[in-house]
């Protein structure tokens, strides 16, 4: 009978700390991990929205999730030549859950994450690009905290409102697009990324212009190079520590106006 007095005690004092440590969702974990060099070039996660059995938005045998997959490529490419290192969260026509798609860009210490989508409207008259970002970020499950004496929110984190700003000034200059806007947005891959992330609805299917202009692989194209264009000037403008020389090829290929 005396030998459980101390495992009594254990419990009580065990009990104690179930109500101190909670899951800290709203304060992602860049505190613990050391920071990446200040002139480390990101990785750019590009994401392109859809696949498999989830076509996306269909309209006019246009299905959205083979232009995002053929945009996602193309901007591959010039980020490539750009030297910036690019993960892409599929390569071919199948599906991938949301959480999978973040999972691979919080897998990443120094990423960029931009998800590449196109629009559908009950009307077609309506068109344009729109980006999205989260102001508020959501931490995963895993992310533990000291309730009272920890928790915190850091004002300075890259929610990725800033990227989205140049992405979608890129995009109305070159596609000469009509802008509908940056807009905070709690979409699933922008909310649950660590890291600065947006989502690029780069044109509306639905809409017959568009629709059209789409199907030509020159305009992809634009669209492609407008969104590197716009990650290469919010990289320079939040990243002043990398030496231009490292970007270097970039400034000999970048798309000219
Ligand atoms: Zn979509």
């Amino acid at each position: 009978m005396r030998r459980c007095i101390p495992c009594v005690g254990l419990v009580v004092f065990l009990g104690c700390f179930t109500f101190v440590i909670v899951p800290d969702y709203d304060a992602p974990s860049s505190r613990e991990k050391p920071q990446p060099s200040p002139d480390a070039i990101p990785t750019i996660v590009v994401d392109p929205g859809h696949g498999g059995n989830d076509e996306g938005t269909k309209f006019y045998h246009v299905a959205e999730k083979e232009m995002t997959l053929d945009v996602a490529l193309r901007l591959e490419k010039t980020l490539l030549n750009f030297n910036f290192p690019v993960v892409l969260t599929r390569r071919d026509d199948h599906y991938v859950a949301l959480a999978d798609r973040v999972a691979t860009a919080n897998k990443i210490d120094n990423a960029v994450f931009i998800s590449i989508h196109f629009n559908q409207s009950n009307s077609a008259t309506v068109g344009g690009a729109e980006t999205f970002f989260a102001d508020q970020k959501l931490s995963p499950a895993e992310d533990w905290t000291w309730v009272g004496f920890f928790s915190h929110s850091d004002s300075t984190l890259d929610n990725g409102e800033t990227l989205a700003g140049f992405i979608q000034a890129a995009l109305v200059m070159r596609m000469d697009a009509t802008n509908r806007g940056i807009h905070s947005k709690a979409l699933y891959v922008v909310r649950h990324t660590r890291c600065p992330a947006v989502l690029v609805e780069a044109g509306f299917i639905s809409n017959p212009l568009e629709n059209q202009l789409l199907r030509d692989e020159s305009y992809r194209q634009r669209i492609a190079d407008s969104i590197a264009e716009g990650v290469m000037n919010y990289i320079r403008t939040t990243h002043p520590a990398i030496p231009p020389s490292k970007l270097a090829s970039a400034q000999k290929n970048e798309p000219k106006p």
